[in-house]
């Protein structure tokens, strides 16, 4: 680690350690050339032959080629779903467990493998990977394997049954995470699966595949079709579907919502939630919760802290600290165990940031950016936030999914929680206060599925997600998490 003496930030007169490289080898992983479907436990190719590129959003350089999912595609894999339901429900809760556990085990096993793989696919910086998206989506394969011979513990009185075939499809945000959360519960209670991984990130579902076959998972109980928002389309409306379970965009999930008429259906849709800082916060707490709720993951998380609500009163001094903060973040290499802010997971996720950038400016908000030097090659966007912001504004009403905050201030709680719950989404929130009371106060006012206090983006595979109004219905997560795959009586 080198020191410079040179103050980096005017008026700020200590000397600044520059970090030396660590990147993370990339030879843990070993990539085909090309990947195929998985139906029925076995590699097939897809049925029209068609394989589209997946990249590396930090170089732009291809990794491999995928198999897209046609029509005959979707078929064949809930074929097989079909054919292994009866063999894998009728299987003692306690043996659905124990091939859940063994998978929890693999993954933590081959953890490093998956992260470098999830970051080298996606451009999230490896300490997250590492820290969190790989390890909960381990904790979720056990919380589940746990659950899986209690079912009837957790509705006592009522009888439960597995819904049949759940067509799942996850986003690119948090690609094994996301397919954790649905293939874990669903398993649990006797369900079988087809998974559809978005386009940009398929590699980590795919290499999960080799997992559940080390794991002796029997061939058919999770199949996995790779393609994009047609493939998708066709799984959810296949007449052999019996459950669908979306994560994804709010706009899609609507469209899914008409096409799965007649299957049950849960989505866990998009956010805007509001980060609440009362004067008598932490002050420096709190800039560590509003740069996890929204650089983490370069802001691609759907209960991202997207919206600062602070504190008249205090807002000049939180908004010096927290430029400063942003000031030290490391953006680059995602496989730099120092990097703080990864790449924008594609172009087109990058252009629509760009295009809200242009969108704040032109309605009057004032824009300020981390003052780091971005990569040549690759997807980058630097942590940015917006003043000035009015609730009226689009940077205050939209989902931008991207490092982007929008700044707005408020006089008292009653007007704080009357902007929070000011969008058509309902997903998440946050609240920084020294007070207790005035945490409960506001807790029974937010409209939104979780509420963290004093802290930001915390997850555990016991804790109930999902949200109300546009942000979706249904819940992943905790016991409520099963009542998404059963039928209870
Ligand atoms: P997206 O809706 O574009 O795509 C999500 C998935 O749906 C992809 O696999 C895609 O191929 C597929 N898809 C696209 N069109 C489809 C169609 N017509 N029918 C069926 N499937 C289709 O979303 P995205 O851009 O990949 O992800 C970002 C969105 O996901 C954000 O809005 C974010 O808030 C949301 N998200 C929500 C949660 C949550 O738990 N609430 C978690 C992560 C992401």
């Amino acid at each position: 680690m080198a020191t410079s003496t040179e103050p980096k930030a005017p008026g700020i007169g200590v000397p600044t350690w520059d970090y030396v490289a660590a990147p993370e080898a990339r030879t843990i992983v070993q990539l085909a050339d090309r990947y195929d479907h998985y139906i029925g436990g076995e590699w097939v190719p897809p049925s029209s032959g068609k394989y589209f590129a997946t990249i590396d959003p930090s170089s732009e350089g291809v990794l491999s080629e995928v198999a897209l999912g046609e029509e005959a595609d979707v078929g064949a894999a809930v074929h097989a779903a079909r054919v292994a339901l009866p063999g894998w429900s009728a299987l003692p809760g306690a043996e659905r467990g124990k091939a859940l556990f063994r998978i929890a085990r693999i993954l933590q096993e081959r953890s490093r493998e998956f992260a470098v793989l999830e970051s080298m696919d996606g451009g999230k910086p490896i300490r997250e990977s590492r820290d969190v998206d790989i390890p909960l989506a381990a904790a979720h394969f056990f919380y589940y394997a746990g659950w899986a011979d209690k079912l009837e513990y957790a509705f006592p009185g009522r009888s439960v049954r597995p819904l049949g075939v759940a067509a799942q499809v996850i986003p690119w945000n948090f690609p094994l995470l996301m397919a954790a959360w649905k293939l874990a519960p669903a398993l649990a209670c006797g369900n079988t699966c087809v998974l559809k991984p978005a386009e940009t990130t398929p590699l980590t579902a795919l290499l999960l595949a080799d997992v559940l076959r080390q794991a002796g998972l029997q061939p058919g109980v999770v199949n996995i079709v790779t393609g994009d928002g047609g493939t998708g389309a066709g799984l959810v409306r296949h007449p052999g579907v019996d459950k669908v379970a979306f994560t994804g965009s709010t706009a899609v999930g609507k469209e899914i919502y008409r096409r799965a008429a007649g299957k049950r259906v849960t989505l866990e849709l998009g956010g805007k939630a509001a980060n609440i800082v009362f004067e008598d916060a932490a002050l420096d707490q709190a800039v560590e919760g509003i740069v996890n709720g929204i650089y983490f993951n370069q802001g691609h998380v759907c209960c991202a802290g997207s919206r600062l609500l602070v504190q008249e009163s205090v807002a000049e001094s939180l908004l010096r600290k927290l430029r400063h903060r942003m000031d030290h973040l490391i953006l680059g290499d995602p496989l730099d165990k120092n990097t703080d802010v990864g790449a924008i997971n594609s172009r087109e996720q990058l252009s629509r940031i760009q295009e809200y950038q242009a969108v704040g400016v032109a309605e009057g908000a004032e824009i300020y950016q981390a003052s780091c030097a971005l990569p040549e090659k690759g997807y980058w966007y630097p942590p940015t936030f917006f003043t000035g912001v009015s609730q009226s504004h689009r940077l205050a009403q939209e989902e931008i999914f991207g490092p982007v905050l929008a700044v707005i201030t408020f006089r008292t709680p009653e007007e704080a929680v009357e902007k929070a719950n000011n969008t058509p989404y309902g997903l998440s929130a946050g609240i920084w206060t020294d007070k207790g009371s005035k945490i409960f106060k506001m807790l029974g006012k937010m409209r939104a599925g979780v509420v963290w206090a004093n802290t930001f983006n915390k997850f555990d595979p016991t804790s109930p997600f999902g949200g109300y109004k546009e942000s979706g219905f249904g819940r992943e997560g905790g016991r409520h998490g099963l009542a998404a795959y059963l039928d209870v009586r």
